[in-house]
């Protein structure tokens, strides 16, 4: 399967679709990033706080794949904020992965209280003028944070990873992210598997195209434009997962799958989520 890419606002390519570790034990990910690998995916999403950077690391080394073939996300855990911390984290996720440089470095939680995220993404910003980040961005920031951190530092993030799936459109977040040229990558994109897959406007577009529920849910996700990192630990889904190339949904299914917003998350509210 080839995975076709976006480019983000600095240049560098990212595939449209990745792989996602959250919730995989360190020790089953060495298994479970190569059946990625081996299925096709070439993006994987991992953070400090999966403790599954070691099992990632070596899941790509014995691939045997270029290093440039791949695009490996890893992110600044809350605790880490402030310059100095930061760049602490950042080598001791970097030798984690086992690797020299990653593709794209987040800031996972903008902790608002705390206001530190401006001080830790010009920190981010040095990281990525080293090259050992090749695109640098941020995630669960609202669009009040992206607005601050535009007009108080010099590079535009190139991702905002937000919480995003048929149940939670997030028409304001993509707006903004379009008005400021961040791409949109969508975590939970599968509503975690929780509920909206048995949806009955889903399983009937499912049905319509000879589909799975996942499957529809990924296509939505790409036919919108955003990057996204569907997370299994199941062979069989893994691949079904990236098996979403072969067919597209029509004006009428995506009208249908538009009328599933309740703008209700699953994950906390990064406006007030401080948890460190
Ligand atoms: P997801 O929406 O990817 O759902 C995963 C779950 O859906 C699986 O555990 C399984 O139960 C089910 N599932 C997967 N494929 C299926 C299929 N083909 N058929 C039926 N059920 C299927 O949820 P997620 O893991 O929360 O999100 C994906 C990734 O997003 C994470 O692994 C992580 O990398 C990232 N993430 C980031 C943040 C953040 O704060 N930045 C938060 C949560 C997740």
């Amino acid at each position: 399967t080839k995975v076709p890419s976006i480019t983000l606002n600095n240049g560098v390519t990212m595939p449209q679709l990745g792989f996602g570790v959250w919730q995989v034990p360190d020790d089953e990910a060495r298994t479970t990033v190569g059946t990625a690998l081996e299925a096709g995916y070439r993006s994987i999403d991992t953070a400090a706080v999966y403790e599954n950077e070691k099992g990632t690391g070596e899941a790509v080394a014995a691939s045997g794949l270029p290093r440039e073939e791949l695009f490996v996300t890893t992110k600044l855990w809350n605790s880490e904020q402030g310059r100095d911390a930061t760049l602490r984290a950042f080598d001791a996720s970097l030798g984690r992965l086992g690797l020299d440089y990653v593709d794209l470095y987040l800031i996972h939680w903008p902790m608002p209280a705390k206001d530190l995220y401006v001080e830790t993404y010009k920190a981010l910003e040095e990281i990525a003028a080293e090259g050992r980040a090749k695109a640098v961005g941020v995630s669960n920031f609202l669009p009040e944070h992206l607005e601050r951190l535009i007009g108080e530092t010099s590079v535009v993030p190139a991702v905002n990873q937000i919480e995003l799936h048929p149940q939670l459109q997030q028409a304001a977040a993509r707006e903004a992210h379009a008005r400021y040229g961040i791409a949109t990558e969508a975590w939970s994109p599968l509503g975690q598997g929780r509920g909206l897959l048995e949806v009955p406007t889903v399983v009937a577009v499912a049905q319509k195209h000879g589909r799975s529920p996942a499957q529809v849910v990924l296509r939505w996700h790409l036919q919108l434009g955003n990057v996204v990192i569907p997370k299994s630990v199941t062979p069989s889904r893994i691949a079904e997962n990236i098996d979403v190339f072969g067919f597209e949904l029509d004006a009428d299914d995506l009208a249908a799958l538009a009328a599933l917003d309740e703008g209700r998350r699953l994950g906390p509210d990064p406006a007030v989520f401080n948890m460190a």
